[in-house]
C-alpha cells in the first residue's frame, strides 16, 4: 500500500522532480502540500504548517522542498510532532543544525534522510565500483552552468545561507565524496564575490590526495557538469552531472537524463522509513563549510539574477 506524504515548499524543485516523482512510485501517494503560496492541482493545499501537523496526523511522513535558510524550523517542527523527514541538498543552512535534527530524529525513533540527488544519477554507482580498490592520481571537477537559466528570479541563493554556487557545486562535492575510494580534505580556496552579493558566483578548490574544483556560475551556451578521476589504472570521466560515464575516454554507461535520480530518492526514503533508520551525510556540506572558512575573497562586478 502507498503511504501518505506530505511536499513542504512548492517552488521549482518540488514541481520539477518530486511531484512528478512521487505521482510515479509504487511506495508513495502525495496526500498533501504545504506552501505560502504553491499548490498541486488535486492535492489537498495548507498555508500553515503548525496548522497542517494537527490536523493531519495520519501522514506521517513530510518531504521539505523549501530553501535551507527556513528549512531547520520546519524540520523540527516535523520531528516534534513526530513526522518522519526527507530534506532537499544542501540539508541545512549550517552543520550544527543538520547535527541537531539528527540528534532529535534518534531521540524520537524517527527516520531523518539528507538527500543528496546527484549521488543518484545513473552513472554514479558504476563509477564508484570502477574505482574501489584503485589509488586515484589525480582528480578535478569542472561544474559549470548558467545561474540565470536554472535559477530564474531565486534571489536566496545570494543571500547568507542561500551558498551561491555552492548549492549547485554542492551536487559536484556529493558525487566526488561517494565514488572516490579514500576521503580528501579541502586545502585551499578563492572564491569570487559579486561586489552586491553575499556567496560567492565563482570558486576555485585544492584537496589533498592532488584533487582540485572549478565552479563557475557564469557560463552561457553549453553547460559543464564533468569530474575526471586518474588513476594508476586509466582514467574515468563522469559528465552530465554523473549521468554518463565514460572509461579510457569510452562512454561505457549512462544516458543524459537526471528523470531518474528523485525516484532513487523516494525509493530509499521508503526503505529507510520501513527499516527504522536514518541517513545522514554531511560530507559534501563539510567540504563548503571548509572553503568558505579557509576560503581567499575575490571581488568582481556586481550581478543581477
Ligand atoms: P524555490 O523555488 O526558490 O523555493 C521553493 C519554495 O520554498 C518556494 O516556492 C516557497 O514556496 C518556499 N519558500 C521559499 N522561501 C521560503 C521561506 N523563507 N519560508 C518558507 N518557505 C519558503 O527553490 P527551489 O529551486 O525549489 O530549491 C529549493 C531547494 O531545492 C534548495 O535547497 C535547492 O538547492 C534544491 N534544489 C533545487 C534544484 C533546482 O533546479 N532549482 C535542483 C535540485 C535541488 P511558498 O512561497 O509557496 O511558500
Amino acid at each position: 500500500m502507498r503511504q501518505k506524504i506530505a511536499l513542504v515548499g512548492i517552488g521549482k524543485i518540488a514541481l520539477d522532480q518530486h511531484v512528478p516523482a512521487i505521482a510515479a512510485s509504487p511506495d508513495w501517494q502525495l496526500a498533501a502540500t504545504i506552501s505560502r503560496k504553491g499548490s498541486v492541482e488535486g492535492i489537498e493545499s495548507h498555508t500553515d504548517f503548525t496548522a497542517f501537523l494537527v490536523l493531519r496526523p495520519d501522514i506521517t511522513v513530510v518531504s521539505l522542498c523549501m530553501p535551507p535558510v527556513p528549512r531547520f524550523a520546519f524540520a523540527e517542527a516535523a520531528l516534534l510532532a513526530g513526522r518522519h523527514v526527507m530534506l532537499e541538498k544542501p540539508p541545512g543552512a549550517t552543520l550544527s543544525e543538520v547535527h541537531a535534527l539528527a540528534a532529535l530524529a534518534a531521540s524520537k525513533g524517527l527516520t531523518l534522510y539528507t538527500t543528496w540527488h546527484s549521488r543518484m544519477a545513473q552513472a554514479v554507482a558504476p563509477a564508484k565500483a570502477w574505482l574501489a580498490g584503485k589509488t586515484v592520481t589525480r582528480a578535478h571537477i569542472t561544474w559549470r552552468e548558467d545561474v540565470r537559466k536554472w535559477h530564474p528570479g531565486q534571489d536566496w541563493v545570494f543571500e547568507p545561507g542561500g551558498m551561491g554556487v555552492f548549492d549547485p557545486g554542492i551536487n559536484a562535492l556529493s558525487i566526488l565524496t561517494e565514488i572516490l575510494p579514500k576521503p580528501v580534505h579541502l586545502t585551499g580556496a578563492t572564491l569570487t564575490f559579486p561586489e552586491n552579493c553575499q556567496t560567492p558566483i565563482a570558486a576555485a578548490l585544492t584537496f589533498s590526495g592532488n584533487v582540485s574544483a572549478d565552479f563557475d556560475w557564469r557560463q552561457t551556451g553549453p553547460q559543464t557538469w564533468d569530474i575526471t578521476v586518474e588513476t594508476a589504472e586509466g582514467r574515468l570521466d563522469l559528465r552530465m552531472g554523473g549521468n554518463t560515464l565514460e572509461i579510457g575516454g569510452v562512454p561505457v554507461s549512462g544516458e543524459n537524463s537526471i528523470m531518474g535520480e528523485y525516484p532513487a530518492l523516494y525509493a530509499r526514503m521508503a526503505s529507510l522509513v520501513a527499516e527504522g533508520q536514518s541517513e545522514v551525510d554531511l560530507a559534501p556540506m563539510t567540504h563548503v563549510a571548509d572553503a568558505l572558512t579557509l576560503g581567499r575573497r575575490l571581488t568582481t562586478e556586481a550581478f543581477i539574477l
